[in-house]
């Protein structure tokens, strides 16, 4: 007697706390019909749990995903497995409202949910419980930071005066390229430029001034590329180009154009009118040209040539088999 009392209790408690526990519980006939709907459910959807017992799961939530969540609860009957439903899979099954403060940020709750087989006396698994988790707050975070650090790899590719790559990722870009065409033998042509008498703009203007400059010739590179080039600072005024599926003859076409355009181009800083030019170099893939290192030293001293004979003007690198 006293242990069918004590039965009776934790009985009473169990119902107790499966109306208060803050998971959503739901069974489920082999029909998909309600058999249970626990406080969470209710407080969540608004629907009490004696208008919703009997009733069909899919004929009372018409926005379900009916034909998938059938098919895995299908299976959690026919294998007698659990099954689980992550919140990366898909965002929510139930549409609840969220409303809880901290994370006011969501719209809705995301949920995790749990397919559970609930076997009847004989062992037969006649009904199903779908265990309904709140997981809003994992999910906020876990979003968050990846559009953290999404938005961190990006800054972190990106120079910060002129907008174009910088130093680091446009080498990385280089030395991609760089492999790709030894592999495929596309021809692929780098261009570097640098300012000339730069020095000469700070001292005369001021450092902002020279940063004005600067970001106009950076403006004018990019204006001038195409989806596939890859542009980057390489140093304080110094750019480099990589120009795919681009022979050199073409390159030189491409650093002709920038080099009048950066000439008529005007920077106002102060009421002032700067003007400046660039020297270009340039150097294609060839067999000989065996790292991106020696393609990068090979445009350089190109560039220098174009210094060495009055700036404003472009040079292309000759190889020795040419
Ligand atoms: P050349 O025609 O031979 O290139 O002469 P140059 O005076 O331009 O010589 P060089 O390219 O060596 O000079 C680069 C100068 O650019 C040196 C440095 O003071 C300046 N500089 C480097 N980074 C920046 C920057 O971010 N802003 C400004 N305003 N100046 C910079
Ligand atoms: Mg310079
Ligand atoms: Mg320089």
């Amino acid at each position: 007697m006293a242990d069918d009392q004590s039965a009776m209790n934790e009985l009473h408690w169990l119902i107790d706390m499966v109306q208060t526990i803050e998971v959503g519980l739901v069974v489920l006939d082999k029909d998909y019909n309600i058999q249970l709907w626990n406080g969470f459910m209710e407080n969540h959807s608004g629907v009490s749990p004696n208008s919703i017992k009997g009733k069909n799961l899919f004929k009372q939530f018409d926005y379900l995903p009916s034909k998938w969540l059938k098919h895995k609860m299908e299976s959690v009957f026919q294998l007698k497995n659990r099954a689980f439903i992550s919140w990366e899979q898909r965002p929510f099954i139930f549409q609840f409202k969220n409303y809880r403060p901290i994370t006011g940020r969501a719209d809705f709750m995301y949920q995790n949910v749990t397919l559970l087989p609930l076997s009847s006396l004989t062992g037969e698994v006649t009904h199903l419980s779908m265990i309904v988790y709140d997981v809003t707050d994992v999910a906020i975070n876990k979003l968050q930071l990846k559009a953290v650090n999404e938005s961190l790899e990006v800054l972190s590719q990106i120079d910060g005066l002129t907008q174009l790559y910088n130093r680091r990722h446009w080498q990385l870009c280089m030395q991609k390229e760089f492999d790709r065409n030894s592999r495929y033998g596309d021809e692929t042509t780098l261009v570097m430029l640098d300012i000339d008498n730069f020095k000469l703009i700070n001292d005369t203007y001021g450092h902002q001034a020279g940063d004005k400059v600067i970001q106009n010739v950076s403006h004018l590179i990019k204006k001038s590329l195409r989806e596939t080039d890859c542009a980057g600072r390489y140093g304080g005024e110094e750019f480099g180009v990589v120009l795919a599926n681009t022979p050199a003859a073409n390159a030189l076409f491409f650093a002709e154009r920038l080099r009048k355009k950066v000439e008529q181009s005007e920077t106002v800083f102060d009421e002032q009118i700067i003007k400046v030019t660039i020297s270009i170099g340039i150097c294609d893939i060839q067999p000989e040209v065996l790292t991106s290192e020696a393609w990068l030293c090979l445009a350089d001293q190109a560039l220098y040539q174009a210094k060495e004979s009055g700036r404003n003007s472009c040079a292309i690198h000759q190889h020795n088999n040419n």
